[in-house]
């Protein structure tokens, strides 16, 4: 993994002693991290962001929140002083990470564009959120910035949302995927908003990026090999699910008896397995 070092950490050891308890955890919300060379994960509690250094100024994806954009702003301050904002981005239209972009965009002074896939304005305009405005540049299958440095924006089809949008900086190698894929985690819960059967297409058409590191939304970056273990992961779970089926189990039956051992060890698997087995079966039985 080519992680090169921590930028700022919201933990200041030697604080620790001075801080009262409260200051303390608050410090702890938030993480930069340089991936890279000027290509950087910004760690909000349990979300993270993605922020590309170019010629010409800073590529910003994910705001989170409102709250978590003002730090992120600020984030993005430090690590590259002097820097503009060229344009925001939203992975995908769901609030926990689109939210916050004007939060964002305020600390700059600028009316930089809101990157997102076409897919993602009539979903982000029926929310009427003020905090989550609507993506101002769109495009369908993939579209590439070069503000100095290329910046390559991926629709690998619908998975985890119909409109998730894949970042990739092919200098160095490093992609920016949220929440269809993760860091040997299971999926979250009952897998809502996916689509059955085009996600599985979709996640393994991400190896078709040359990408060597890849920061996901939740959790530590990997590379090529999480990538690949989230694909076997999937097959394997569907491979149980339909097998249950098959065997005439309800879904009930499905999810107290279906275990993937192999995955034992991975984020959430004893909450999110169970959950994630109804979610399939739901799909296969459904057919
Ligand atoms: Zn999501």
């Amino acid at each position: 993994m080519n992680v090169r070092r921590v930028v700022m950490s919201g933990l200041a050891t030697l604080c620790l002693l001075v801080l009262p308890a409260g200051e303390l955890l608050a410090q702890q919300d938030f993480e930069t991290t340089e991936i890279a060379e000027g290509v950087f994960q910004f760690r909000w509690r349990g979300h993270n962001g993605f922020f590309v250094d170019t010629p010409q100024g800073v590529i910003a994806i994910d705001p989170i929140s409102v709250e978590a954009a003002a730090q992120y702003a600020e984030e993005i301050r430090k690590a590259l002083p002097g820097k503009s904002l060229v344009a925001v981005g939203y992975s995908h239209d769901h609030a926990d990470h689109a939210t916050g972009a004007l939060a964002l965009t305020s600390e700059f002074g600028g009316n930089v564009p809101i990157i997102a896939h076409e897919n993602a304005i009539p979903k982000i305009m029926a929310t009427g959120n003020a905090d989550l405005p609507v993506p101002t540049l769109t495009f369908s299958d993939r579209m590439v910035m070069s503000p100095g440095r290329t910046v390559e924006f991926h629709y690998l089809g619908r998975n985890h949302s119909d409109n998730s949008m894949v970042v990739y900086v092919p200098d160095v190698k490093v992609a920016f995927v949220v929440d269809f894929a993760s860091n040997d985690r299971v999926g979250f819960r009952e897998l809502p908003d996916y689509h059955f059967p085009e996600f599985f297409t979709s996640l393994s058409r991400l190896l078709e990026l040359d990408f060597e590191t890849v920061v996901f939304g939740h959790g530590p970056a990997g590379d090529r090999a999480a990538v690949q273990r989230q694909i076997r992961y999937y097959d394997d779970l569907r491979t149980a699910v339909s097998h249950a089926v098959d065997e005439g189990l309800t879904e009930d039956q499905a999810a107290e008896r279906i275990s993937l051992p192999e995955y034992a060890s991975w984020s959430q698997y004893e909450a999110w397995l169970p959950l994630n087995v109804r979610a399939i079966y739901r799909w296969i039985a459904g057919q």
